[in-house]
């Protein structure tokens, strides 16, 4: 660009600034010379009236700024009511700032409800972005009659393949995924070659253990790369939460799991927060700001599913005796962290699960909220994970006594974070195990963290000591849940392997719930 050209455009620039109020960043109208859609496209938290669409323009992904220039970027977006793009019903310019790494986050309204949409970007004298597709919600007053919905997170680069992304993108109908976090891991990269006692990994994190907001965009890349994982968002809409791989192990409001200064592991959240921000399709409430970013949300699908997202690590008290209750065991009686929701996200779901009227509640969240007794198979002591909702046993007690208030039979809990597909429900009374019970809870299994797994191999003995349990097995996959007004089907898939490319997914089980009573019916 001749220098002529550039001050004019910091003039375009200028007065663009005077209109809006904001000093942009030096305007880009060269060609990018790559394609910049090299992380492909995604939508995310439906309405009834639209959503929000995503990209982010990198055309070398693994490189400084992903390839691009330090400058803002105008990309063309169009939404259509086909594949074709023959009959286009919104379109527009968005501005891809190196300050978002260059992230374009649309939120697309003026839509018709429940309806399937396409839609893609451009950048001039560039390439035309794959094609994603997704879908409206339904209207707050309408009882639609089937909704689908798929479950998965955790997804270590290094532990497996990404297969299982390509099955749930194939998987007919679904109208959204919910991810439960541990999109990326913080982890540098593991040496390859056999490891005694440990795990092998099938392929590597570029770089160190992450920690600057550079290193997290670069993560994020290099994940966002995988093919399938691609698939699946463009495929349909995605509810995007995070646990505690977005930032670091454990990670517990100001704390991580090394006991470094706040202060400092503040610094280091905020960054990895951002570039979550920057790689979700998610809307503007959660765009991150001093101290911190609004994650939890609900989404409403008419008067079939009310969908409350939950934030179980940005406002938690530290875990009771550390993190590894393995190598520090810690007394039932010390179980007893004060909040998992913190106050204000408490009173919100309070008042959603209060004031909704859909046939269903969903929290759609990270941690398994029912007790796990953990102990080994010889132990004659009972033994509790002190990172789950069993570290916080007087806020269970409150989520539980929130539910039981407004006389709610209809809450299904949606989780991740445990690598394991389990099954069951949660008890009144954390004492009675196989007493009366308050919700439903399933948990999705990894898409590859912990690589192929077990199946049910040394297992039994948690059946046994946890009556509350109907399924636990160490494989990877993920959940699918059939939603109608009667019945709530959730449909366990597994993977036959995932350290090699090409793993074939198949249904363990199926279970039905009914909106009246929360008790699991294996079909
Ligand atoms: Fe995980
Ligand atoms: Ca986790």
């Amino acid at each position: 660009m001749s220098a002529l050209n550039r001050r004019e455009l910091i003039k375009a620039g200028a007065s663009l600034a005077l209109f809006t109020g904001f000093s942009p960043s030096p305007l880009w109208a060269a060609p990018l010379g790559a394609n910049p859609f090299m992380l492909g496209v995604a939508s995310g938290d439906p309405w009834p009236d639209g959503f929000v669409i995503w990209t982010r323009l990198a055309p070398r992904p693994l490189e400084e700024h992903a390839g691009m220039p330090a400058a803002r970027v105008p990309v063309r977006w169009e939404v259509a009511e086909d594949m074709a793009f023959s009959k286009v019903v919104r379109q527009g310019e968005a501005m891809a700032l190196p300050e978002l790494a260059h992230s374009v986050h649309v939120e697309v309204a003026g839509l018709r409800p429940h309806r399937h949409y396409w839609y893609r970007f451009s950048v001039a004298g560039s390439d035309i972005s794959p094609i994603g597709m997704t879908r409206t919600a339904p209207l707050a007053t309408d009882l639609i009659d089937h909704m689908r919905i798929g479950v998965a997170g955790c997804q270590h680069y290094e532990m497996g393949f990404f297969d299982a992304w390509r099955h749930l993108a194939e998987e007919p109908d679904l109208d959204l995924i919910f991810h439960y976090g541990d999109y990326i891991y913080e982890g540098g990269a593991t040496k390859m070659g056999p490891r005694p006692n440990s795990w092998t990994p099938v392929r590597q994190h570029v770089g160190d253990e992450i920690y600057s907001i550079d290193d997290y965009r670069r993560r994020y890349a290099q994940y966002k790369s995988d093919p399938h994982l691609m698939a699946a968002h463009a495929a349909c809409a995605f509810a995007a939460t995070f646990d505690d791989h977005e930032v670091d192990n454990n990670w517990a409001s100001d704390f991580d799991q090394d006991g470094t200064d706040p202060k400092i592991f503040a610094l280091r959240r905020f960054a990895a927060l951002q570039a979550w921000y920057e790689h979700m399709p998610v809307r503007k409430a959660q765009f991150p700001k001093q101290g911190g970013l609004v994650a939890h949300r609900r989404l409403h699908f008419g008067q079939l599913l009310q969908m409350h997202l939950l934030d179980t690590r940005s406002y938690r008290a530290d875990q009771p005796c550390g993190d590894d209750f393995y190598k520090n065991p810690c007394p039932p009686e010390a179980h007893m962290a004060p909040t998992v929701l913190g106050e204000a996200q408490e009173k919100w779901l309070d008042d959603g699960l209060g004031t909704g009227s859909a046939a269903w509640n969903l929290l759609a969240q990270q941690i398994i909220v029912m007790p796990v007794d953990f102990r080994k198979e010889d132990a004659t002591e009972a033994q509790f994970a002190t990172d789950l909702w069993d570290g916080y046993r007087p806020a269970r007690k409150r989520l539980i006594e929130t539910i039981r208030k407004h006389q709610l039979r209809n809450v299904i809990i949606a989780t991740g974070d445990h690598h394991r597909h389990l099954v069951g429900t949660v008890p009144e009374n954390d004492e009675i195990l196989d007493g009366p019970m308050v919700a439903v809870e399933f948990q999705a299994a990894s898409i590859s963290s912990n690589g192929n797994g077990k199946g049910e191999a040394g297992l039994g003995h948690m059946m046994k000591n946890n009556p509350h349990f109907d399924l636990y097995t160490d494989r990877r996959g993920y959940q699918l849940f059939d939603i109608t007004p009667k019945s709530w089907q959730a449909d366990v898939k597994i993977m036959d392997q995932v350290e090699m490319p090409g793993g074939k997914i198949s249904t363990m089980a199926s279970f039905v719930v009914t909106p009246d009573a929360p008790v699991l019916h294996r079909n």
